[in-house]
């Protein structure tokens, strides 16, 4: 265990020079206090959980003191945003501490989000608000806990420092980390402002240090790119499984190593619905929920083109040619686990898709109706389960499907059945409403119902003892809530 002045930086990102990032010191919050830190993030680097409780370790993350090793950046990157190409944006209210290394040798870069100004903050004030850091907060600790990629959270610091949304708000700094913040926008960047000496290095730099597999293949560049496309389909094949809604995929939120990342106005489904828009300002819909499998291909193309200077166009179209292929069967694959089996068949397919159309129909719950349907026999829950749907005859026609489908898959007992299906369908997950709970307290000073929270998602697997309230259906208010996009 570390104390906290023994963490052992190493900034590589910021050795690539002024070029790719600009030295900015973070400005300090006034009074800042610890909301909730996360133990198991703490563990990555080493730290002992109980330094979150001591003054400095606020004073650390709420901008008023810097490790004499920290080397504070702004990163320049720029983006599409809903389609269309915005020449420059980079960290306008965040800044990459440094990259520290643990015991183990994993490198971990150090973001504090919120940290103040920066060249890059265009319009904006370089904060943000105790509220979308503590949704950010929980969502990227619960994906991690539902084996879902994600960057990390260390803690959110509160403060007094009042910041100016819709309304007037308190001003927070969360400590996110991640093996790196690269985004396909800071490829975008160098490709548009045609500066290929500068890509060729960003492109190195990725390569050495976060795909050095890819170096041994006969094409590093290409192999690397193709590893992206794939650690792509495979995240956005387990958001689509479990019901997670990003909500703002543009690219300079899509990060390199295919992780969830830069969390806005996101959403878990409640009740099923496939054409669910979380960002109530995405009119359009460009990134609804099922919109999120072709965006993702968007996504990469984009990338793709920017690094067109580096791989012939036609190994990139064949590389990208493997997204819709590699997310089908990564789906399938977790859906067919959510349904309890262990085998594949031709028809799997269509037996979920029906069940999802029903579910859609009839505003079934998406997580506890997969978590109900492994509490016992298939023909006890499927029997249990009818009466959510208002396509009765549908509805048994399906049942009648999956009960053959359970049969064939294999023999065995209601206790196995419940292990398995349980340890891939989770009795909890991060409720919009529950979110909201959670903030209107500790908008008021109660950081209790954050730390429960967090902790309750942090095993959404395992039933806890008395916290059945974590795993309803939101009450009336709580259902379709809007979620500001102001953060
Ligand atoms: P986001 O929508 O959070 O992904 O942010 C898009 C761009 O706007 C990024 O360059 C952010 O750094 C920047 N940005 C968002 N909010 C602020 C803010 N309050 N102050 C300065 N820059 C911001
Ligand atoms: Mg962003």
């Amino acid at each position: 265990m570390k104390a906290l002045d023994e963490l052992t930086f190493d900034n590589r990102f910021a050795r690539l020079g002024d070029a790719f990032s600009t030295h900015v010191l973070p400005e300090p919050l006034d009074v800042p206090r610890l909301v909730v830190a996360s133990n198991a993030a703490m563990a990555l680097l080493d730290l002992d959980p109980a330094v979150a409780e001591t003054p400095v370790f606020a004073e650390l993350f709420g901008g008023h003191k810097l490790w004499a090793e920290a080397e504070p950046r702004a990163m320049v990157y720029s983006g599409h945003q809903f389609g269309g190409y915005t020449p420059q944006l980079g960290d306008g209210r965040g800044l990459l501490l440094g990259e520290v290394y643990n015991e183990a040798g994993e490198h971990w870069d150090l973001h504090l989000k919120g940290a103040g100004m920066t060249p890059y903050s265009r319009m904006g004030d370089g904060r943000a608000v105790l509220r979308s850091s503590i949704r950010e907060f929980l969502a990227s600790e619960a994906l991690h806990a539902l084996s879902i990629p994600s960057s990390r959270a260390l803690c959110v610091i509160g403060s007094d420092t009042p910041v100016w949304r819709e309304k007037q708000e308190r001003g927070a700094m969360l400590l996110r980390m991640a093996p790196s913040h690269i985004r396909f926008g800071h490829f975008e960047y160098f490709y548009y402002t045609k500066k290929p000496e500068q890509q060729a290095l960003l492109a190195e730099h990725v390569l050495n240090l976060h795909y050095p597999e890819c170096r041994e293949q006969p094409e590093p560049y290409l192999a690397m790119f193709r590893e992206i496309v794939e650690r792509n389909a495979e995240l956005i094949a387990k958001w689509q499984a479990y019901g997670f809604c990003h909500g703002v995929m543009n690219t300079d939120n899509m990060s390199i190593l295919g992780i969830t990342f830069d969390f806005g106005p996101f959403s878990f489904l409640d009740d099923f619905d496939a054409h669910f828009i979380c960002n109530h300002s995405d009119h359009e819909g460009r990134y609804s929920f099922s919109n999120q499998v072709p965006i993702g291909q968007w996504n990469l193309s984009a990338l793709a083109q920017a690094l067109t200077p580096f791989i012939r166009v036609d190994a990139l179209k064949e590389a990208l040619g493997l997204y819709l292929p590699l997310y089908q069967a990564n789906y399938l694959d977790l859906m067919r686990r959510r349904l309890g089996l262990t085998t594949a068949e031709d028809d799997d397919q269509k037996l979920v898709e029906r069940l999802l159309q029903l579910m859609q129909n009839s505003g079934v719950d998406y997580t506890l109706f997969f978590r109900r349907l492994g509490d016992e026999s298939a023909a006890l829950a499927v029997a249990r389960l009818r009466d959510d749907f208002v396509d009765l005859a549908g509805f048994d026609a399906w049942a009648e499907v999956y009960k053959a489908r359970v049969e064939r898959d294999g023999n065995y007992s209601e206790e196995q059945r419940r292990e398995r299906m349980h340890a891939v369908n989770p009795l909890y997950i991060l409720r919009n409403y529950l979110a909201q709970n959670a903030i209107a307290a500790a908008e008021s000073g109660d950081y209790t119902e954050v730390r429960r929270l967090h902790e309750v998602l942090s095993k959404p697997f395992e039933e806890q003892a008395g916290m059945e309230q974590y795993a309803q259906r939101p009450p009336d208010w709580g259902k379709h809530l809007e979620i500001s996009c102001s953060s």
